[in-house]
């Protein structure tokens, strides 16, 4: 059984709300998903995360693939069983986390070679091992080797990526077999819009489940990203789920709803949490400012989370001065439960057609006083997360980014 999608309302441009169906249950779009980076998304169960409204998380295949590895996974009865989340999942291929790797890493027609942040050993992706690894995984939407667009690139340089990422979209499709399989297909092209327009009809021609934007958030200015989400509007065909790889700030999300993506995930709600900047419907806290000290509200009072139904702002701003573990698993329910809500609130209004007005009284309400579009991707921060390699990673991906 595959993925199906179908649209309930809204078309070609604009805010959508749909249904993905898949074989571990039903989504409603548009849908944010928490990023369970080593299948777990950091500081939360499995429980806490249905307990919470979420209905889809992501993982991610480069590191599940190096430790604990997707053969051991499968032997263990696939990602759903072994991380106990009985929902849909998706994962990515990897081929953002190792674009991330800067000079770790060589792409040539083949694949991509590189090295483990974890021990410095080799390998190497190719469009069909990346199938064939999420497969194992039992993912239920799996995504195809990308090459990502760096930011700035020349034109000719966006255009050898998008061109690769063609030819590794077909052989990725051909890797799996089948129709109505749940393998996405992913649009490159930079900040250039007539590649952006023959990637999205290439990749359409060629058959999908749905489609992603990717080669966001890499650096570009927020007008650049825009444009590039308003184009594939237009080209992006409507009937099929549009995913936006890796962005979310709740600003990105309503500004790229509007823009017709059903789709999102980043790690911000959860590293957010971690470093005590916590969302609320007023804006942002940090929890950590000592004017919390003695605050006997909930984080929100507007919020009926498990922490905010059982903690006080003195308590979780003392568990982070403590450098208490319990610090990380309260704020990040929090966090990701603002992001349910969210969607809920999004999905509410494009139903009752009042989006437009929403989209302004959120925006009004949050305020913006940090993280402008696309400055918190998925991806590269996990890896300066972990491992000996490290700061070399960060040297590389600087390099890209900057
Ligand atoms: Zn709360």
């Amino acid at each position: 059984m595959g993925v199906t999608f179908s649209l309930r309302k809204g078309g070609a441009t604009g805010p959508r709300l749909g249904e993905l169906t898949t074989p571990h249950g039903r989504v409603a779009t548009p849908v944010f998903m928490p990023v369970g980076t080593q299948g777990s998304v950091k500081a939360c169960s499995a429980e806490d995360l249905q307990d919470h409204k979420v209905s889809m998380i992501l993982a991610n295949t480069y590191h599940l693939y190096l430790r604990p590895g997707h053969r051991r996974i499968e032997r263990l009865g696939g990602l759903h069983r072994f991380m106990n989340w009985p929902g849909p999942l998706l994962t990515d291929s990897g081929g953002y986390q190792v674009y991330s790797m800067g000079e770790l890493r060589k792409i040539s027609e083949e694949g991509v070679l590189f090295h483990s942040h974890l021990d410095g050993s080799k390998h190497s992706f190719t469009p069909e091992g990346v199938v064939e690894i999420q497969q194992a995984l039992g993912s239920d939407i799996a995504m195809v080797l990308d090459e990502c667009t760096a930011y700035p690139a020349t034109y000719e340089e966006a255009r050898e990526g998008m061109e690769r990422t063609l030819r590794w979209a077909r052989r990725s499709r051909d890797a799996w077999g089948g129709d109505g399989v749940a393998l996405f297909g992913i649009v490159q092209g930079g900040v250039y819009p007539d590649l952006r327009k023959a990637c999205a009809e290439e990749l359409a021609g060629i058959g999908f489940a749905g489609f992603a934007v990717g080669g966001l958030g890499v650096g570009e200015r927020k007008d650049e990203c825009l444009s590039v989400l308003e184009w594939m509007e237009e080209l992006l065909p409507s009937s099929f789920p549009r995913y936006l790889m890796g962005m979310g700030t709740p600003e990105d999300v309503v500004a790229a709803v509007a823009r017709g993506i059903d789709m999102f995930d980043c790690v911000l709600p959860t590293r957010n949490g971690r470093n005590g900047t916590l969302f609320t419907q007023h804006g942002r806290i940090r929890i950590k400012n000592s004017r919390y000290a003695e605050d006997l509200l909930p984080i929100d009072p507007g919020c009926d989370c498990y922490t905010c139904r059982n903690y006080t702002r003195a308590y979780v701003r003392h568990l982070f001065m403590a450098k208490e573990l319990l610090a990380y698993r309260l704020t990040s329910i929090h966090n990701l439960y603002f992001y349910q809500v969210l969607m809920e609130r999004i999905r509410q209004a494009i139903q009752s057609d009042t989006f437009p007005a929403f989209s302004e009284s959120f925006l009004n309400r949050l305020g913006s006083e940090d993280e402008g579009m696309g400055r918190q991707c998925r991806g590269e921060n996990e890896l300066r997360d972990t491992g000996v390699l490290g700061r070399r990673l960060e040297k590389g991906s600087d390099k890209i980014q900057a």
